[in-house]
């Protein structure tokens, strides 16, 4: 069924009785040409473009719980590609050029609100540091601009550029195709897309285990609902990337933390940017429901509790109202944290694993979200072909071995 004005127009005149469903819940066949393990982001993606980019349909996705209940549903919506390095610009440059047309590829409005993303600079060290950063961007052909501080007033009125601020604003850089997008429509978008193109996504279908022949190769994953005989499998279940490793006998350079998130209650529009600032220790935007989304670092400890300590909401907490003293009149509706997995450059895992048929996509920690159409299309890519997308190639587990790490630490923001 096509989504368009006409067909919620069809749908009012049938009293909204006529939609079906945006994708089936099939039964687990018995032998998949691919499996995908982990139906977030980047696993839905990449089952959809094993469909639409290689013409490989027999494929399923399995997810212990409900499709983009991880990460995907938990966080923070912000996509921008303001990285430090040629391999990783080109690499989330290519993720937002596909964000840019994925409502109309999906049929499905993903929301996506390029209003722009501006990082704060509180100290002469801090405006260094951007110049450098926003000089970087230039150099690989990403748009960026230095803000003077009066600018960065302007465009976010409800900042605190008194003189008696805790945390002077000196100046800022702006990114301005960053932005936000929904996260769950990310999800829901390719999930409907990839089912209509026949791929199978079973729920509640835990992997338990993987089967391998005598030669080491994957033949087939055990799970909740039996095995799955499947020779090319693609595992893209962030925190728990190390779990899943385990089970296969290998191990990763992946440490798992809690991530947080919380939403105040919705206000009329306040903020119509992204603001980040990595000195105090806070981000926000503006949700479209008006609820100011607001996110910080990790819990420093490695953790699968999906809670997030209080001490960490605390200080995120202070260093919102440092910045912004006006919303401390909100109250706080909800918070939340997901299991992200990161890996000590702070730049994701892309491509085979040391077992062979067996594919990873993990180390995005805690900026993921904005990565998903490149990492499906790029781990599409590797369990198609067999053989890494160019985009890709810096992103290999070997580079813990050779030492050619690509550390984005200062780029993932506040976070890690
Ligand atoms: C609070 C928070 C804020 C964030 N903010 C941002 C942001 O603003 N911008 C940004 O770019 N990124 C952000 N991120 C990071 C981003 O959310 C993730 O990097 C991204 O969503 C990862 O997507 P994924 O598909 O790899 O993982 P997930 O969405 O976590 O999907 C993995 C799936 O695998 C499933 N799974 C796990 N184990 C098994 C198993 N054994 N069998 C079957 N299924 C299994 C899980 O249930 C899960 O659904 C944030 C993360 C958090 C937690």
């Amino acid at each position: 069924m096509r989504y368009s004005a006409l067909a919620l127009v069809r749908g009012a005149l049938a009293a909204h009785r006529n939609w079906t469903p945006a994708w089936r819940s099939p039964e687990p066949k018995r032998a998949y040409d691919i499996v995908i393990v982990g139906a977030g982001g980047h696993g839905l993606a990449a089952a959809y473009y094993l469909a639409r980019n290689h013409g490989i349909r027999n494929v399923a996705v399995l997810e212990r719980g409900w499709l983009g209940g991880g990460n995907t549903g938990r966080n923070t919506t912000v996509v921008r590609s303001n990285y430090l390095y040629p391999e990783s610009a080109r690499l989330y440059d290519f993720a937002l050029k596909l964000y840019e047309g994925l409502s109309r590829e999906l049929n499905f409005n993903i929301m996506l609100s390029q209003r722009g993303h501006i990082m704060l600079a509180h100290s002469r060290h801090d405006l260094e540091s951007i110049a450098r950063w926003a000089n970087a961007m230039h150099m690989n052909g990403i748009q960026a601009e230095l803000l003077n501080r009066e600018q960065v007033g302007e465009l976010i009125p409800a900042l605190d550029m008194s003189p008696q601020a805790r945390y002077p604003v000196l100046g800022g850089f702006m990114q301005r195709r960053g932005g936000t997008a929904r996260h769950d429509a990310v999800a829901w978008g390719y999930a409907r897309a990839a089912d209509a193109l026949g791929v199978d996504i079973i729920q509640n279908c835990e992997v338990t285990g993987f089967a391998k022949a005598a030669s080491g190769a994957v033949t087939g994953i055990e799970t909740s609902l039996g095995r799955i005989q499947a020779t090319r499998v693609g595992i893209a279940v962030a925190g728990h990337s190390s779990v899943l490793a385990r089970l296969a006998g290998f191990q990763l350079p992946v440490t798992s933390y809690a991530l947080q998130a919380m939403v105040t209650e919705p206000v009329k529009p306040a903020l119509d940017k992204v603001v980040i600032s990595p000195g105090t220790g806070a981000y926000v935007s503006q949700s479209d429901k008006g609820e100011m989304v607001i996110g910080g670092g990790l819990d420093l400890f490695p953790s699968y509790a999906q809670r997030g300590s209080f001490a960490v909401l605390q200080s995120v907490v202070a260093a919102t109202l440092a910045i912004f003293p006006s919303f401390s009149r909100l109250r706080l509706m909800r918070q939340w944290a997901g299991i992200v997995d990161v890996v000590h450059d702070s730049s994701p895992i892309l491509g085979p694993t040391p077992v062979p048929g067996l594919y990873i996509n993990c180390g995005w920690g805690t900026g993921g979200f904005k990565a998903i159409p490149a990492g499906g299309w790029l781990l599409a890519h590797v369990l198609a072909t067999g053989r890494n997308h160019e985009l890709a190639e810096p992103f290999q587990l070997e580079r813990f071995v050779s030492g050619r790490l690509i550390d984005e630490a200062a780029a993932s923001g506040i976070a890690h």
